[in-house]
């Protein structure tokens, strides 16, 4: 059913302000496979012993050494464009409902409706700001989850401490690492219970948003046409928004089906095909055991193997659907229990006595004799990831049975230098006769023709390629299009200065704009809805502030604004040694150190705590 262009914009006769009905229809409801399984075998679900004398010493430096030197340069992606511009369609929405061009003015404009959208508009509509917009590039809410709706998505950080709000929302989800299918929902189930639809413009993409000193207002300008002004804007797209292509040889001629993995086609059905995969990062993971229950043949092609740990599913108790309803704020407790974890992999086992308050502390705390250095811990710590990868790699020679293909999927660098994975089915896939691993290290697949994949000379012929090649870190590629003071734009500010921020959330020479979870963000834990909490939490009381203050305009200092980004170069080298390998989180080893992830911990805390006290790093503009 589609809304008519002059339903689909209404006015609020109390407040005057404009309601939308822009949300699309859903264009198919079909998917295949719902996330992680339970499973009961222990040799699945646990890692084995740690073999005897595991040690990182110089040997086993030098092999990660190579491991990482023979993959310099092969990432080589592409941003989805021209002919390649059909991967990024909506395949998941009917198309755009039809409504008017606005041309008119509001408090503030929120780019994006993901969990970061929503999680806003909850706490700015608790603070009183309800004129309020957001724009959404695609048809319904979910950002990320909207979008990637792959077979066997699935939250790698446990749900009960990942989805925001779950006390408010009175619900628990069903199983600890939830589907992406039941995030989703969740997702719109917050949309409905806090009136976001009827603020949110769906099927709108920001195109440029453009400060004028004049008046202090953005104009915020879309793909539908709008030029809404705004006081405030506030960037919520998104740190893995923009899916990016490996660049391949050929690609275009390909004459079967392709799509990439966060725009799942599933109008092409795959059962009883022969079915090609290029990329084993932690989407591909989740998808491969999930196809190879369908498909005729599938053929993995892997550049650089991902580090496969344990998942150990389990499904929400009855002890715990009855028990955590009568805890006030157990969903925050838990939390916040979370937080305090600073290892990645033990926060990301989740040990569930600990997170549920049950034990005081997640492990026995190390006593040294004496605090240790920066250094020390680094080698400890690197030391400690070597074990544990030690481990993983000896999972894959406990279930891969084939040896070539086992030692194909081993990987080496330090435990959390790429995304880290984790799942019970993926290695045993490797030992159906119908699914094989097509090792293309180091350089990754070079040559696309019409019929398929050629690798080393053999042509391997498929009906449909899927692209499980990941997307762009940071969202880097949307900066270009905030243009601030001077008609400068933010990313030519950080190409000619290197990146610059305050806290991640401003950047001088931007007024009255805020960035959620962008370079130099921290805040956070693990989880990544911890750091859209604290950036909305923030960007709340800045607001706040200025209300009370009588102030229209807020800008950073450019003295504390370099200060914090010494301190974030600084925090990324001195903990460098842990990612000494070529991932997206250093840019594929180009990155300058500071200009993506906050490094520094607890210390952004530390740093916003002072500036909220002291007010110091602002400068604010009063009167009309
Ligand atoms: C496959 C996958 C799995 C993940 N799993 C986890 C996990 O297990 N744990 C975890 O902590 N994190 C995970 N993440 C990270 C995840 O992105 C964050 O947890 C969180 O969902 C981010 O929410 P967000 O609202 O900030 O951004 P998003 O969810 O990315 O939403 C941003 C929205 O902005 C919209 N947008 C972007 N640009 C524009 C524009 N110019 N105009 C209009 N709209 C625009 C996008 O369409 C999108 O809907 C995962 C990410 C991916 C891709």
């Amino acid at each position: 059913m589609t809304t008519p262009a002059s339903n689909a914009i209404r006015i609020d006769p109390a407040t005057g302000q404009k309601r939308f009905a822009t949300r699309a229809a859903k264009s198919s409801d079909r998917i295949v496979g719902k996330g992680y399984s339970v499973l009961t075998e222990a040799s699945l679900t646990t890692l084995p012993e740690l073999p005897p004398g595991a040690v990182f010493n110089a040997e086993e430096q030098a092999k990660y050494r190579a491991f990482k030197e023979a993959r310099r340069g092969a990432a080589d992606y592409m941003a989805m464009e021209g002919e390649f511009a059909r991967y990024l369609d909506d395949v998941y929405s009917a198309p755009p409902v039809p409504r008017e061009v606005l041309v008119d003015e509001c408090e503030i404009v929120v780019v994006g409706a993901g969990l970061a959208g929503l999680l806003l508009w909850h706490k700015l509509q608790g603070a009183g700001f309800t004129d309020v917009r957001f724009c959404e590039k695609g048809g319904d809410v979910g950002g990320t989850w909207y979008w990637n709706r792959y077979p066997g998505i699935a939250c790698d950080v446990e749900a009960y401490s990942y989805l925001p709000l779950l006390e408010e929302m009175e619900y628990i989800p069903s199983m600890k690492f939830a589907s992406g299918f039941e995030i989703l929902e969740y997702c719109q189930r917050m949309a409905e219970r806090f009136g976001f639809y009827e603020r949110c413009l769906f099927h709108t993409t920001v195109l440029e948003t453009v400060w004028d000193e004049a008046t202090g207002r953005w104009t915020v300008i879309t793909d539908r046409g709008d030029r809404m002004r705004a006081r405030f804007v506030i960037l919520a797209n998104g740190i893995l928004t923009s899916p990016k292509l490996a660049r391949i040889e050929g690609m275009s001629t390909f004459r079967g089906d392709s799509f990439h993995t966060s725009r799942w086609d599933y109008r092409i059905d795959l059962s009883g095909k022969v079915v090609g995969i290029i990329g084993t990062g932690a989407t591909a993971v989740q998808v491969i055991p999930e196809i190879a229950r369908i498909v005729k043949e599938l053929y993995v092609f892997q550049r650089t193997p991902s580090s496969i740990d344990v998942r150990d599913q389990r499904a929400t108790t009855e002890e715990e659907y009855k028990s955590w309803p009568n805890e006030p704020a157990w969903a925050r407790a838990r939390r916040a229990r979370f937080a305090k974890i600073s290892n990645g992999r033990t926060a990301i086992q989740a040990n569930d006595d600990y997170l549920a308050g049950k034990v005081p502390d997640f492990k026995e705390r190390k006593q040294h004799d004496r605090a240790l250095s920066m250094e020390e811990l680094i080698e400890k710590q690197l030391d400690s990831n070597f074990r544990i990868m030690e481990q993983i790699r000896a999972r894959v020679d406990a279930i891969v049975q084939d040896p070539k293909t086992a030692a194909a999927l081993k990987p080496y660098y330090p435990w959390g230098c790429k995304r880290p994975t984790f799942h019970d089915e993926f290695l045993p896939t490797f030992n159906l006769p119908h699914v094989h691993l097509v090792d293309t290290a180091p350089r990754g697949v070079q040559r696309i023709n019409e019929k398929g994949v050629v690798h080393d000379g053999v042509e391997y012929a498929l009906d449909v390629l899927i692209y499980a090649t990941g997307f762009e870190w940071m969202a880097t590629s949307t900066f270009n299009m905030i243009r601030g003071r001077q008609g400068r734009t933010l990313k030519e500010k950080w190409e000619t200065e290197g990146t610059k921020t305050f806290l991640g959330l401003h950047s001088a020479g931007f007024p009255n704009l805020f960035i959620v979870s962008g370079p130099q963000g921290g805040g956070g834990s693990f989880n990544f809805t911890d750091a859209i909490d604290a950036h909305a939490d923030y960007i709340v009381w800045m607001l706040e502030t200025l209300r009370s203050r009588g102030a229209r305009v807020v800008d950073v200092r450019p003295e504390p604004e370099l200060e914090y980004a010494e301190h974030c170069r600084q925090a990324d080298v001195a903990t460098a040694p842990l990612r000494d390998c070529l991932s997206y989180y250093n840019g594929h080893g180009e990155a300058e150190p500071g200009s993506l992830a906050y490094y520094g911990g607890n210390r952004w805390h530390k740093w916003r705590r002072e500036a909220q006290e002291t007010l110091a790093p602002y400068l604010f503009v009063y009167g009309e």
